[in-house]
């Protein structure tokens, strides 16, 4: 062991891969499904051409189109989501081009580990949890509070005991699973609709905004519901003052589509790259890249955004990272599932 005692154990990320199935529009224009799920762990591009073999990629779960979120849920998300009850800082993200399914996916993971959250709870009676949800959208580098529509922008400040924190963020307790899915399904209903707390923001990000919704793209969004857990050991709360508690967050993360704000084409025109692209997503995988890399001593900017700033007690150290890629099986596709597929590389 060394000086100063056993280090923390660096936490691995968890890598899945998620194929969704050909859309109907997809199917409707003919598109092929371009890849192959060809076991548990491993993926590869179908070549037209038999005598070249295509390079396999390999991950912890490749999860094929048939598969059901809940195996998703279980196979690729479940022991992250519950290490936060036992105190340990969790994160969970989808991560993909615009239609993927991250949506999709983030949103049957939430429901699974509501269930399982609880069930939890009920089956371990000595101890007394205390469930806070907060829930946020990042556009643009403006935070604003799901649970709050009347508030504007939220602003980051460091506390030096807590570290970063959402000023004014409402934390609601959660007082059972049914307590908790009307939350977010309040969370839900708020979310894309936001623009209209991002008063101060200037006519050209509104009409962005307005456009892409329009367009059923999602590049600029994304949403963070927060799962804090409190809890103290019951049996020895009325004993003495050596009450055992902890808390930990659980942390999920429905991402901003990862294709780049210059390849969406609003009004026939094209967006300027650079000036709108979002920073906190590209933080992030900066972040995970240098996490997952051989440079263990590295610099990890996670104060380049405000998304990092947030989850950085939840990412990295002794926290627990699952991150589910999700792709469009289609042929015409295959140049964004590709970049997906090496951001996953990278993570693992
Ligand atoms: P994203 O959030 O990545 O933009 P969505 O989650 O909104 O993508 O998914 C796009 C569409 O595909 C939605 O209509 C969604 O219901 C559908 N979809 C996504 N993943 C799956 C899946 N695994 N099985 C069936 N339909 C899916
Ligand atoms: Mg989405």
């Amino acid at each position: 062991s060394t000086p100063g005692g056993p280090k923390a154990r660096e936490e691995k990320i968890f890598v899945t891969v998620r194929v969704r199935p050909l859309s109907q529009k997809e199917q409707a224009l003919n598109d092929q499904a371009a890849w192959d799920c060809k076991d548990e762990n491993t993926i590869l591009f179908k070549s037209s051409n038999h005598e070249r073999a295509t390079v396999p990629y390999t991950f912890d779960k490749v999860f094929g189109p048939n598969c059901l979120t809940q195996k998703v849920y279980e196979e690729g998300a479940k022991d992250v989501a519950l290490s936060a009850l036992t105190g340990i800082n969790a994160t969970i993200f989808a991560y993909g081009q615009t239609s993927s399914g991250k949506t999709f996916t983030m949103r049957g993971i939430t429901e699974n580990a509501v269930k399982d959250i609880y069930e939890h709870i009920k089956n371990t009676p000595e101890r007394d949890f205390v469930l806070k949800v907060s829930a946020l959208e990042i556009y643009n580098e403006t935070v604003v509070d799901l649970l709050n529509r009347a508030s504007s922008s939220l602003r980051l400040l460091d506390d030096p005991e807590k570290g970063t924190i959402v000023e004014k963020l409402v934390e609601e307790v959660a007082k059972d699973s049914q307590h908790l899915r009307n939350i977010i399904s309040i969370c839900e209903a708020h979310r894309q609709v936001g623009e209209t707390s991002l008063n101060d923001t200037s006519s050209r990000s509104h009409q962005i905004i307005r456009l892409a919704s329009m367009h059923k793209v999602n590049v600029f969004l994304l949403a963070l519901f927060t799962f804090v857990f409190q809890t103290v050991e019951s049996s020895l709360r009325e004993n003495s003052g050596r009450v055992k508690s902890f808390i930990a967050s659980l942390n999920l993360v429905d991402l901003a589509g990862s294709e780049r704000a210059s390849q969406i084409n609003v009004d026939g025109t094209r967006l300027k790259e650079g000036c709108h692209i979002n920073r906190s997503l590209l933080t992030l995988t900066t972040v995970i890249r240098k996490l997952s890399g051989s440079k263990r001593n590295s610099h990890i900017p996670y104060r380049d955004s405000k998304l990092t700033r947030i989850l950085q007690p939840s990412l990295g150290g002794n926290a627990r990272t699952a991150i589910i890629c999700t792709m469009s099986p289609a042929l015409s596709h295959v140049e964004q599932s590709r970049n997906t597929l090496s951001f996953a590389t990278s993570a693992k």
